[in-house]
């Protein structure tokens, strides 16, 4: 069957007539790079193309520097290559499931080690090696200090607050653990739950949601400062969208939590948190940026936003927690970033 009678555009068809490609038998002679090539395909064009030809399951010949297929992603990337985890039983299943349940490239026998999900040091992780392209990668590599860091402000949240004579009996709870995720889930991720629940009995008293990353808020002897606090639009407008629905406050934390060695694995160590309210994020806003080689856009803030967990104790005897608290039960949650100006 010629092109010309296939759902391709008129326009695509004249340009691979001009290069003598007048059917899908002809055009699969050639590199899927080498259509991209010609003249007046653009990646759109090469797209609509590619359709066509998995539609029939078919392949564009075979091209030895073909990106490879990222597990997770399902698509190819020119970054993707062998990664190296280091799974326990638990986690692996999970983590396989993520990636299309895509079979490992290679496995080791186990070792004594962290695991790369849920960061415990173990008798015994196994080696395993996927395909996944570097954003997947780093994703992937910062589930076990996601789980670390929700650890922590457990452990510093019921210290601070015992303090408190008010709060006797309190409670936190993991709303959500952070676990490797579908390319998909991640996607379309609309009712969202902060990471922790703070209790007294029965009584839920607020909520945190718990960043981390390797540097520092304030001074430090440990690793390096933070210049700017930076949060995506997405998970400023999940916070609020939480406030207004649970008419409880939300603490952002964040943890600084570095990478030690442990064996042929590394672990991630929280060594200190700090806090911020929507308010003080709001007021020490400065600006708005696409994230370098992504879509996402994120806020960024003075660090000044964060306070350390000994003052805790008295932000919430103060009258700004009392205020917070009402506004959050009248549902109300101010605006925190400016959308950038679009150049
Ligand atoms: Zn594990
Ligand atoms: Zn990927």
């Amino acid at each position: 069957m010629p092109l010309s009678e296939r759902e391709i555009s008129n326009r695509i068809v004249r340009v691979l007539a001009k290069h003598n490609i007048s059917t899908l038998a002809e055009l699969l002679t050639y590199k899927k790079r080498d259509i991209g090539d010609l003249p007046g395909i653009g990646p759109g064009a090469l797209e609509d193309l590619a359709k066509l030809v998995n539609k029939q399951g078919l392949k564009f010949a075979p091209d030895p520097y073909e990106g490879y297929n990222c597990f997770r992603h399902g698509t190819p990337y020119w970054d993707s290559k062998n990664r190296l985890f280091f799974l326990c039983k638990e986690c692996f299943p999970v983590f396989s499931a993520a990636l299309n349940n895509k079979k490992p490239t290679y496995k080791l026998p186990p070792i004594k080690g962290t695991c790369n999900q849920c960061n415990r040091h173990l008798e015994n992780v196994k080696p395993f090696w996927w395909v996944l392209c570097e954003i997947c990668d780093r994703v992937a590599n910062s589930i076990g200090r996601g789980v670390e860091a929700q650890n922590y402000v457990k452990s510093r949240a019921i210290t601070s607050l015992k303090l408190i004579t008010r709060f006797k009996k309190i409670s936190v709870e993991n709303i959500q653990v952070p676990i490797l995720n579908k390319f998909e889930e991640n996607k379309q991720k609309s009712n969202s739950s902060p990471d922790l629940m703070i209790k007294e009995n029965d009584e839920i008293l607020f909520y945190i949601e718990v960043k981390t990353g390797q540097s520092s808020i304030g001074k430090t002897s440990i690793g390096t400062n933070m210049n700017r606090f930076q949060l995506d639009h997405q998970d400023i407008d999940d916070i609020r969208s939480c406030i207004t629905r649970f008419k409880k406050p939300v603490f952002i934390f964040h943890v600084q939590c570095i990478t030690r060695i442990d064996g042929p694995t590394n672990r991630h160590e929280p060594v200190d948190c700090w806090w911020a309210t929507t308010s003080s994020l709001s007021d020490n806003y400065i600006e708005s940026k696409t994230r370098p080689r992504e879509k996402k856009i994120a806020a960024y803030f003075d660090i000044s936003a964060f306070k350390s967990m000994d003052v805790l104790d008295e932000y919430l005897k103060s009258n700004d927690w009392k205020s917070w608290v009402k506004e959050c039960e009248q549902g109300k949650s101010p605006k925190i970033y400016k959308l950038p100006k679009i150049k």
